[in-house]
């Protein structure tokens, strides 16, 4: 296959209470890419998902997985997407094992082509294979949804924010996973995420969806790289009656003794900042940086095509 894994055009959805959550989203998302979907909370981005995965019925528009139209070939078009969802919705009765073959079973794979052995291994549940899934800890069920979405071999693999509330081993242990699926398979992989560093880390390209429209659609490397404004946060040992000047720098007092100096990352090195501050006199008690953030996105964003 070569081509589009997902081509959406005009895609609307107004749930039955009235909520207008997608309002004609036009998306391609390449094949063999790892494809982050941004965006806050009630941005849209389960409500997508879930269209893809065949959960949620459209209101408007024309959704093309591996190439099957959705409402033409709905069966090929399910087959070819595997969905990790954002609930943990396991039937607590299930074991790790049974929960896999169930599975397997309603997306009609034959008994001879089912890897549920494969799949336990690499989820890390081969000891678990046989416990009720009720007795299973938090990041277990996580990682027993990600092998209930690999079982009928799908070319792609939707996230639902993986990673949320999740700890660190468990996030690894999903990267790795998901890196090997995509290295080696060539499945494309699609996430969402509302943490920007994540999508940082992962993602070849990123979607920004707000309020049910894509606001931005780019390389990663393109859409952080108008992330270049920094901000660093000093604790001075004693507040200085002149702050440092120089140019490309701004510095301002912040409340609680602080000094907050913003400057481009790509004019000038946090160490040259801070070697004028030093240069300055001014001993400095502690350090701290301020991230970029999805907000910070956004606001870019919108000064960006509000300058255009
Ligand atoms: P996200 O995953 O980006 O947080 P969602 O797709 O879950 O966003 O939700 C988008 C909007 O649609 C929100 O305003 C949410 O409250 C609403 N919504 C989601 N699911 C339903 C539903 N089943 N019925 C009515 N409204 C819903
Ligand atoms: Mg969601």
């Amino acid at each position: 296959m070569t081509g589009d894994a997902i081509r959406i055009e005009g895609l609307s959805k107004t749930y039955a209470g009235g909520k207008q959550a997608l309002k004609g989203i036009d998306l391609t998302i390449p094949q063999g890419a790892i494809f982050g979907l941004l965006g806050p909370n009630g941005a849209g981005k389960s409500t997508l998902i879930n269209i893809l995965a065949g959960l949620v019925v459209k209101s408007a528009g024309k959704v093309t997985i591996a190439g099957w139209d959705q409402d033409r070939n709905p069966r090929q078009s399910r087959g070819a997407i595997g969905v990790m969802p954002q609930e943990l919705n396991l039937d607590p009765f299930f074991t790790p094992r049974g929960a896999l073959e169930v599975q397997a079973g309603l997306y009609g794979v034959p008994k001879r082509e089912r890897r549920s052995d494969e799949i336990l291994e690499m989820i890390g549940l081969t000891d678990k294979a046989d416990a009720y899934a009720r007795t299973l800890s938090g990041g277990m069920r996580r990682r027993l949804l990600l092998g209930k979405a690999l079982v009928h071999h799908p070319h792609i693999l939707v996230l639902d924010e993986p990673t949320a509330g999740v700890d660190i081993e468990l996030r690894q242990m999903l990267w790795r996973n998901v890196r090997r699926l995509n290295e080696e398979r060539g499945m494309t992989i699609i996430l969402t995420t509302h943490y920007l560093e994540e999508a940082e880390e992962m993602c070849d390209e990123i979607a920004i969806i707000s309020q049910g429209t894509v606001v931005a659609r780019d390389s990663t490397r393109n859409l952080l790289g108008q992330l270049d404004a920094k901000t660093l946060v000093i604790e001075p040992v004693s507040m200085p009656e002149m702050l440092p000047q120089a140019p490309g720098i701004t510095a301002e007092r912040r409340p609680g003794g602080l000094i907050a100096l913003s400057y481009r990352a790509s004019q000038i090195s946090a160490g040259q900042v801070l070697a004028l501050v030093q240069d300055a006199g001014i001993g400095i008690r502690d350090v701290r940086t301020e991230q970029a953030d999805l907000e910070d996105v956004f606001l870019e964003i919108t000064r960006a095509r509000g300058a255009a």
